[in-house]
């Protein structure tokens, strides 16, 4: 059973919030790398998504259509950011700790870059929510449709060495604030346990 990315584009969309090149490019990333190791979606945590990008500009764009379609997302906690500024993708089935890096070739970043999209509209700060349909869904089917020997840079699968770290469902009442925290992140203050934030206050 392989991941089709066509299923993910409209969810992937509606989550995103606007049209553009680089959610789905998420979208075919994260299609290769389940596809190669032969995963579903994760359901729980059984995926780790590991990024190599950080906080910039298209780096939210393209890891939502990471997010949408691995099922590795933010409120889970099994994606991760590395800040390389990159936008290779290292997918990890922790059961088995079988890995794939895939990376959007710079040759199709680079012909993404030329199209009207980001010469006459993203360039000139215009929101990507702003731009025609007429402009975007051309660069959109391009991305969508593209032959993944074009655009995409897939890695044999490798062994990824995983942290297993225990679900852990313990918390405590922070003396200070009243506020329930996660066990493991507390601080001592005098005879008190308090959470960092009242910490750092105090
Ligand atoms: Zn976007
Ligand atoms: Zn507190």
């Amino acid at each position: 059973m392989t991941v089709n990315p066509k299923d993910y584009l409209e969810m992937g969309q509606k989550f995103h919030g606007h049209k553009c090149p680089a959610m789905p490019s998420g979208l075919r990333v994260g299609a290769a790398a389940m596809n190669k190791l032969g995963v579903e979606r994760a359901k729980d945590g059984q995926l780790l998504a590991i990024l190599e990008l950080g906080e910039d500009h298209c780096a939210t764009c393209f890891a939502d259509g990471v997010q949408v379609i691995t099922g590795c997302t933010f409120g889970k906690g099994n994606i991760k950011k590395l800040h390389y500024g990159k936008w290779g993708v290292t997918l990890v089935d922790k059961k088995t700790g079988r890995a794939v890096r895939v990376t959007p070739t710079a040759e199709a970043m680079l012909g993404n870059k030329k199209s009207e999209f980001f010469t006459k509209y993203r360039m000139l700060g215009i929101p990507a929510s702003e731009v025609p349909d007429a402009v975007v869904d051309p660069l959109i089917v391009k991305v969508m449709d593209a032959p993944a020997e074009m655009i995409l840079k897939i890695s044999e699968v490798f062994q990824y060495e995983l942290h297993s770290k225990k679900d852990s469902f313990a918390g405590f009442v922070c003396d200070i604030c009243g506020e329930m925290v996660v066990e493991g992140y507390g601080r001592p203050l005098g005879d008190k346990h308090v959470c960092q934030d009242c910490y750092n206050k105090a």
